[in-house]
């Protein structure tokens, strides 16, 4: 049995935007790195702790989530979707939906997320309660639709809102404030949307980070997890449509907000 007490979390902002996730078990010495947007933020932190890399996930092939993988490899093993394997730095191990790896000590579950991309795959830890969603599920969001369909996208944010309520959603952008601003513009008179939204500015205002959230906070208030929920159906006008039509007239919204 792996004692969660000696698993540690490290949110590491690379680039504008993005953020890389570090998971270090103190028990075994074991450090995981997920999504490497840019090395020397990642570095630093390994530094300073001195830690050393074991593995290396990845979630999708953009070079926002990839481009520091080269300069951190060396030594550790480097996980990410043998469908993108084509499009990704060289795998030590590809992986596929329903795959149960061991990292850090820690069971950890594949999921396809496809939608933001075809092949986009998210690594769920239940022990601690983990789940890296990069661009599919995100804080009050979606990541934008560049190769899949809607209806793709629905299905995988349905299985990660299946996931246990107080799963820690660590997702790969600060782009939690401009989707308030959308979801506030869709159900602002939502209880749990007004509360959050001011939790969310408090956190902004003082530099820190919104990610990750808890997948109970995604479900009561990110409006890409409600298209199925009839009051959220009946404030968009859109009470008789399918949830996947209502998923994919949100994002279309979204695209042009
Ligand atoms: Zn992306
Ligand atoms: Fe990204």
């Amino acid at each position: 049995m792996v004692n969660t007490s000696s698993v540690e979390l490290v949110v590491v902002p690379c680039l504008s935007d993005n953020y890389a996730f570090l998971v270090h078990n103190h028990d075994t010495n074991e450090t995981a790195l997920i999504d490497a947007p840019e090395a020397a933020p990642i570095a630093k932190v390994l530094a300073d702790r001195r830690w050393a890399l074991t593995d290396i996930l990845i979630t999708h092939h953009h070079n926002d989530h990839i481009d520091g993988v080269a300069a951190l490899r060396e030594g550790a093993r480097v996980i990410g979707a043998a469908a993108d394997a084509h499009r990704l730095p060289a795998l030590d191990l590809a992986v596929a939906e329903g795959d149960v790896i061991t990292v850090c000590g820690l069971p950890t579950h594949v999921i396809d997320v496809s939608g933001h991309t075809i092949g986009h795959i998210a690594f769920h830890m239940p022990g601690p309660a983990y789940a890296f969603t990069a661009d599919s599920l995100m804080a009050l969001g979606c990541g934008r639709l560049f190769e899949g369909t809607p209806a793709q996208m629905w299905q995988s944010l349905l299985k990660l809102r299946a996931l246990p309520e107080n799963t820690m959603i660590c997702s790969g952008h600060e782009y939690t404030a401009a989707n308030a601003r959308f979801a506030a513009s869709l159900d602002g008179a939502h209880p749990d949307l007004i509360l959050r939204i001011e939790g969310i500015e408090t956190a902004r205002a003082a530099g820190e980070p919104t990610v990750p959230s808890t997948l109970l906070e995604e479900k009561r208030t990110n409006p890409f997890l409600r298209a199925d929920i009839p009051e959220f159906k009946a404030v968009l006008g859109m009470a008789e449509a399918s949830d996947e039509d209502v998923f994919a007239a949100v994002r279309a919204k979204k695209d042009k907000f």
